[in-house]
């Protein structure tokens, strides 16, 4: 097995002209590894959360070069496996997050990962392991990391699991896919603009599909199809996520616009990733039973 680490190389931009760390053929699996979003800065609670580097904030690992992938290709990336570190650490914080207004001084937070649980005080929450930065290089000017859109970037979308495949649209040749900043666990809205924070090995596989486009990315699970929008505020990715949808779904069906609104009113789902970045992120899920009564594929 291929295996991409943190010393072959870092981005804090995606971008078309970031020289590649490792070029794949389609179909490759490989596990990439990544710092947490602080680049691992924070390991004991004595670290003092106003000396760390805040130039060295998500970092993602890659890019990886997909041999084949051109512009308006779509690049497929399932995730294989997610395996993070034994503890995680969050971050509230002046002007951060929802909360930002009310909280005068930074203050960060180790927690231990044990047994498939985060400890958090005398509190036991459930892992849901996720990845929050996964992308390609964006069409025009380099996107930094902190910063989702139509490449992906840092969408901290919940759904961004093990078994889940992600579907970007290619920019640039090789598409340039890179990812970083795990959460052990991460709540819709990430409202304090940290989830448990920790770093990782995901292990993905790259494939590069021909024939088809699309202008912002999608994810399905085994239980649903998701189509994901960044934009400036959490209505309009809302929206855009919901119109880009239903129209993927007429077109692909052939059945009228008018039929589909009502009928993806009655069983989507508009649900929120983040509120917090630079951009919103919102999805719009669609259950898979009705798209097989529909006899269709979205990608
Ligand atoms: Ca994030
Ligand atoms: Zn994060």
């Amino acid at each position: 097995m291929t295996v991409l680490t943190v010393d072959k190389g870092i981005i804090y931009e995606f971008n078309k002209l970031n020289s590649p760390t490792k070029v794949v053929a389609s179909g490759t699996t490989l596990t990439i590894e990544t710092y947490d979003c602080f680049q691992n800065q924070i390991q004991s609670p004595e670290t003092e959360v106003t000396a760390i580097d805040w130039n060295k904030i998500n970092p993602a690992t890659g890019p990886i070069y997909v041999e084949d992938a051109k512009p308006g290709d779509i690049l497929k990336v399932k995730i294989e496996k997610i395996k993070i570190g034994d503890q995680g650490v969050m971050v509230v914080g002046p002007e951060l997050g929802v909360m930002g207004h009310k909280i005068d001084q930074m203050e960060s937070k180790i927690l231990p990962i044990k047994n498939e649980k985060v400890l958090f005080n005398d509190l036991e929450l459930p892992l849901n392991k996720m990845i929050g930065v996964i992308g390609v290089a964006p069409e025009g000017e380099g996107v930094n990391c902190g910063t989702p859109g139509a490449h992906g970037g840092n969408m901290d979308n919940k759904m961004v699991t093990e078994g889940a495949t992600l579907y970007f649209p290619v920019f640039a040749e090789g598409a340039l896919f890179a990812l970083g900043d795990l959460h052990a666990a991460m709540g819709d809205g990430e409202v304090s603009v940290s989830g448990v924070e920790v770093a990782g090995e995901v292990t993905v596989t790259l494939e590069v599909i021909k024939g088809d486009t699309l202008s912002h990315p999608m994810l399905e699970n085994d239980d649903v199809f998701t189509q994901i929008v960044s934009a400036e505020t959490l209505d309009k990715a809302a929206k855009l996520a919901t119109s880009e949808m239903i129209d993927r779904i007429v077109e692909k069906s052939g059945r009228p616009l008018s039929e589909i609104t009502m009928l993806m009113s009655a069983v989507g789902q508009s649900e929120i990733c983040q509120i917090v970045d630079p951009l919103m992120t919102a999805r719009f899920v669609v259950p898979k039973w009705v798209l097989k009564q529909l006899d269709i594929q979205l990608v």
